[in-house]
């Protein structure tokens, strides 16, 4: 039996802080991945993504500024080329993180972990024994228990798509449906996006999402809410979605079908009784510190830990480099989300950082709005695009609680308010802060100010 003073499982962005961290530290540091190394941003997510995101942004701009001095034969996405040069992100990346684990002297192993007991894992057929362990397994897809689930496939599946199909129906209006349908609209496809909800997007802001969904719609997406997806068949080499609207039942027909449905913590498989290891629907069961609360040798992070934080990378990023703080030097560091920045990377984009207007009257705070639409303000004009925006203030003083946007520039405006509310930058010092001209940036003056000075 091999021994290690931690064993790590998962090899994403929380797991490979983990490991890297203590390992630097001297301990004896194991890692498991039952996929290729790298986890699900880099091979399976936010970046593969944003490369054909990046592909669709340059469709619309060339598209916004037809008539306004750009002439070209209509732009086209060659989908086949575009999944080439996305592969030159994915393919490389695993055998860059086996190479950076060997190099830090950290044991590497490929197959699927279940905890044996409180101190023993098995992966595949060999036993391995460890002092702590941490649990980085990240997220899967929800099972949509539906008839014809089968003929479902998932968003890592259309991330590999060599052919879009003519029409595909996204089950679900999360993030994932959301941004895949805008890539695939200007690549040419015919998209639905069936929510059952009242509206896609939930988390995000309610007029914000509202606006998104007309541009959406202007973009050629169908978007359906109240429409609780039934089932999927085949017939006739197609598939058709059938939902219910209502009292009434309506029925997709589309070449393809997605799940967009949503992600649940993977740690279903882990054994987690065998490790006395307590877990909640939305993961390993922690303390302040991601500790599992029923067995101390166990720390959780990331997708995979119900830690409070949402599940994106850069919550996996910070909630691994606490759980290694934590097992080094003991239970000190606890998390910080505040000035967490979270994007739709629609077309426009959609960025969210900090207090939303309903969390801060759930709060009781006492807030207000600074908010409109920025369409006709010069930046925007530029590039003949929509914007719109929100920002929610203390009702007295300069603080900045949230900042709220939609357009071209909105996730680098949010992280610029996400520096300002984790630093606590007031209104008056962005006021005066001297951002370059003309930029997104240079608006914020008047971002803070309702609007710009009537002319
Ligand atoms: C399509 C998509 C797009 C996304 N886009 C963004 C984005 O733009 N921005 C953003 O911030 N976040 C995005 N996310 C979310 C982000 O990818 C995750 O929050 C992040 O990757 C979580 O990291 P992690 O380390 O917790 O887990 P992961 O990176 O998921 O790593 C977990 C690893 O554990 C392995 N594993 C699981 N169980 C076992 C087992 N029993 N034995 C062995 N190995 C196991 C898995 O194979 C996996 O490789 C996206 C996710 C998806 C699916």
């Amino acid at each position: 039996v091999r021994r290690f003073d931690l064993i790590v499982i998962g090899t994403g962005s929380a797991g490979t802080s983990i490991a890297t961290t203590c390992r630097a530290a001297g301990w004896s540091v194991g890692i498991v991945d039952e996929l290729p190394f790298g986890g699900t941003c880099v091979l399976r997510g936010c970046d593969p993504k944003k490369v054909l995101v990046g592909a669709g942004e340059l469709v619309d701009w060339s598209r916004r500024m037809n008539a306004k001095g750009v002439v070209t034969k209509p732009l086209q996405i060659d989908w086949p080329a575009l999944m080439r040069f996305k592969r030159t992100f994915t393919e490389p990346a695993p055998a860059q993180r086996q190479r950076s684990y060997d190099e830090a002297g950290i044991v590497s192993f490929h197959g699927r972990a279940r905890f044996v007991d409180r101190s023993q894992l098995r992966i595949d057929g060999e036993i391995v024994e460890a002092k702590h362990f941490a649990i980085a397994s990240g997220a899967k897809p929800v099972p949509l228990e539906i008839p014809g689930e089968e003929h479902v496939i998932t968003s890592t599946q259309f991330l590999e798509l060599d052919r879009l199909p003519s029409s595909i129906v996204f089950i679900g209006g999360g993030y994932i449906s959301m941004e895949f349908a805008h890539v695939a609209a200007r690549a040419g496809v015919k998209a639905f996006v069936l929510d059952r909800g009242d509206r896609p997007l939930k988390g995000f802001d309610a007029d914000l999402v509202a606006r998104l969904i007309e541009l959406t719609r202007a973009a050629g997406i169908d978007v359906s809410v109240k429409t609780a997806v039934l089932g999927v068949e085949r017939r006739n080499g197609e598939f058709v979605v059938r939902a219910r609207q209502g009292d009434k039942e309506a029925t997709f027909p589309a070449a393809l079908v997605i799940h967009g449905g949503g992600r649940v913590p993977d740690i279903d498989e882990l054994d987690l009784q065998a490790a006395g290891v307590a877990r909640t629907e939305k993961g390993i069961q922690v303390n302040a510190f991601l500790q599992s609360t029923s067995n101390p040798a166990v720390y959780a992070a990331g997708d995979a830990a119900d830690g409070g934080g949402l599940p994106l990378t850069p919550v996996a990023g910070t909630e691994g480099e606490t759980v290694a703080q934590n097992l080094l030097r003991g239970n000190h560091r606890t998390l910080d989300f505040s000035g967490l920045t979270s994007i739709v990377y629609t077309i426009p984009a959609l960025a969210s950082v900090g207090l939303g207007e309903v969390q801060a009257k759930e709060r009781g705070i006492s807030y207000r709005c600074s908010t409109g639409d920025s369409s006709e303000w010069y930046t925007y004009r530029r590039v003949n695009a929509a914007s719109q925006y929100k920002i929610v203030l203390e009702a007295a003083g300069g603080t900045i609680l949230g900042a709220h946007f939609l357009g071209p520039f909105a996730e680098e405006l949010a992280n610029l308010f996400a520096l300002a509310i984790r630093a606590k930058i007031s209104k008056n010092v962005m006021n005066e802060t001297l951002f370059g001209y003309p930029t997104a940036a240079s608006d914020i003056e008047y971002l803070l100010a309702d609007g710009p000075p009537a002319s």
